[in-house]
């Protein structure tokens, strides 16, 4: 069951922006998102530049905080075209489905987690315009793993406490690796 996702073609500006990912540890991932008040050019800039960070990753989600920007938003593309999400809530999840996840903000990691199958998020396009978005298997993923990062919430509180706790063995083992202490 799913939408048709609205089209969205990025406006095209004499430059885009890459922006660095902020990645686990940086504080702005757990900070809780602000509404977007941008207005319309600017709003049009941030998605075009959010998208062309999340493709040059390659990603399927990116959202505000992930690039240092504390609002909610978010785009995203499940290889259907890409989508942009303003001011998003979920309002409706149902079902199970565990998938191997994984998030830019996390890179090279990935964790079976279970979650709701099917999610329905509201917010607005990025021209104002109310926008209801749902479905089910990565749409759904897609859904509620971006509108957490506006949450300030990583996939890794997603896990049990258990696979959580060595989840975090694991990045710090490896961060410690690459720094030359193991
Ligand atoms: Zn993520």
């Amino acid at each position: 069951m799913r939408d048709v996702i609205p089209a969205y073609s990025p406006t095209t500006y004499t430059y885009m922006a890459i922006y660095p990912i902020r990645t686990f540890g940086d504080p702005v991932l757990r900070a809780t998102a602000v509404d977007v008040t941008d207005d319309a050019e600017s709003l049009h800039r941030l998605v075009d530049d959010m998208l062309e960070t999340m493709y040059e990753a390659p990603g399927v989600g990116l959202a505000g905080p992930q690039i240092g920007i504390s609002k909610r938003i978010f785009v995203a593309d499940i290889g259907e075209g890409p989508f942009a999400m303003v001011n998003p809530e979920l309002v409706e999840v149902s079902g199970s489905w565990t998938f191997d996840e994984g998030c830019l903000s996390v890179p090279g990691y990935y964790w079976p987690i279970k979650r709701p199958g099917y999610a329905k998020a509201k917010g607005y396009d990025i021209d104002g315009n109310p926008v209801e978005l749902e479905g089910d298997e990565l749409m759904g993923r897609v859904l509620q793993h971006e509108i957490d990062h506006l949450h300030g919430m990583l996939l890794i509180e997603r896990l049990s406490r258990r696979a959580k706790k060595q989840a975090l063995r694991d990045i710090r083992e490896d961060a410690m690796r690459s720094a030359g202490y193991a």
